[in-house]
């Protein structure tokens, strides 16, 4: 038996090198193995948006380099997949050896979902938007592209559109609902981002499904929806969602689902002494009493910490209401916290409208306690942080309070 902790790290993004940092800070004897099957050190998934808009150079993306991991003391092994591991004899399997663990770590994250339409299977410039390799594809393809095609009413797909139209090309969306994000935003929260869009010259068709692309040489032409709108272009960029990378859990007892890898407040699962974090965890959060899966940059950021802590033997638990904030288009904000419908279908929504500030905002209720909110609208913040404190102090307020809950603003 080795006198020192022994820790392995499945996936070296956000979530797991935060976890080994705080691992190798608090136990200067211990031997932490972190394995990434990119061929890249962390870098910041938020900064591809920006990078593929060319406002930032690739190097401001990498967070970490291979120095800062010897420096640590991590063994990083990059281009390296995990593929199995086995609870009996605490160990891991990758590359044909084994690593040993006294706690293991999960951060898989998750893995984007091809279009699977007709046409699209191994065309060159169908692309989606997950890694630093799609993000130099795509950049580079839009060099020689006039129209390009956005698909998806996700973030991701959102982020696309603009890259297209900040690189000056005919820039088409195509949205399955009604509206962006549609699971999230209602009608009239989706015409504010509808008109931001616009003034960006983006051409946006909803209630448009792809059928099939049509391809040539190797390379889609054009794409075509149920409908029958056909709109050829050079480069088509897919934002359809992630599936969880939860493919090391099966077979092992390990608890996991489509959402992911099933663990407690503590972030460890049903088998002890593994734990999961970031994307790939489906949490039970001791706040909103519920389990759900967050993914989002700070949420794999706060997991890390946490989870390292208790990976040492600690028992803290997960504390905080997530948030989410990105421009949309030049002409609007959101700003997401806690939950929302596409978490947790079964909330009530209170709302209101300005049309002439372009403002819109809506708080969500599980039975009668404040779970989450959603503000659309530069400069329309005030108010957000005694949301986050009341959501945090689970208070619980009649349904006469919810309407005028909309309008605080310290
Ligand atoms: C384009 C884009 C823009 C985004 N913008 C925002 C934003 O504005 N705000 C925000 O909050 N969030 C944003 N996000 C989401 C945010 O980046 C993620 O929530 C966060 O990076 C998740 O981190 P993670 O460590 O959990 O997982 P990941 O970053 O997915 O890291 C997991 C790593 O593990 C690897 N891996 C998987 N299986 C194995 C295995 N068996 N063996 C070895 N390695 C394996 C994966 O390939 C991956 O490299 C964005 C994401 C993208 C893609």
């Amino acid at each position: 038996m080795a006198d020192f902790r022994r820790y392995v790290i499945v996936g070296n993004g956000f979530a797991g090198t935060t976890a080994a940092e705080q691992l190798r800070k608090h136990d200067l004897s211990c031997e932490i193995h972190l394995f990434g099957d990119e061929p890249y050190t962390l870098y910041n998934r938020i900064s591809l948006p920006p990078m593929l808009r060319k406002q930032i150079p690739e190097a401001k993306v990498m967070i970490r380099d291979l120095a800062w991991h010897e420096e640590h003391r991590i063994d990083l092994h990059l281009r390296t997949r995990v593929e199995r591991v086995v609870p009996e004899e605490r160990v891991v399997v990758a590359d044909g050896k084994t690593y040993p663990y006294d706690a293991l770590l999960i951060a898989t994250g998750g893995r984007p979902n091809p279009i699977g339409k007709p046409g699209s299977d191994g065309a060159g410039n169908v692309y989606n938007f997950q890694y630093l390799d799609d993000t130099r594809a795509i950049s580079e393809r839009l060099e020689s592209s006039k129209v390009a095609v956005a698909i998806g009413g996700s973030y991701i797909a959102y982020e696309l559109a603009e890259a297209f139209a900040t690189r000056k090309v005919e820039t088409h969306w195509l949205i399955r609902g009604p509206h962006f994000l549609h699971r999230v935003l209602d009608e009239l929260a989706g015409e504010f981002v509808d008109l931001a869009a616009k003034d960006e010259g983006v051409h946006v068709h909803y209630g448009q499904e792809v059928a099939e692309f049509v391809r040539s040489n190797g390379e889609a032409t054009g794409v075509r929806t149920q409908s029958g709108l056909e709109i050829a272009a050079d480069c088509y960029g897919v934002g359809f969602g992630l599936t969880m990378n939860t493919e090391l859990a099966a077979g092992t007892g390990i608890e996991y689902g489509k959402n992911g890898i099933l663990c407690d407040d503590r972030l460890e699962t049903n088998v002890g002494g593994i734990y999961a974090a970031g994307d790939v965890a489906d949490f039970f959060d001791p706040t909103l009493e519920m389990r759900y899966r967050m993914g989002t940059w700070n949420n794999a950021g706060a997991h890390g910490k946490v989870v390292a802590i208790n990976m040492m033997g600690g028992s803290e638990r997960y504390h905080d209401v997530p948030e989410y904030s990105s421009q949309l288009f030049k002409g609007q904000t959101i700003t997401q916290f806690g939950l929302a419908p596409d978490l947790q279908p079964d909330l009530q929504t209170v709302r209101k409208i300005d049309r002439e500030k372009g403002w819109y905002r809506a708080l969500f209720f599980w039975e009668d306690r404040l779970v989450g909110g959603l503000m659309l609208g530069k400069g329309n913040r005030a108010g957000k942080r005694k949301y986050v404190e009341a959501i945090k102090s689970k208070e619980r307020f009649p349904k006469p309070d919810w309407e005028p809950m909309l309008d605080w603003t310290a």
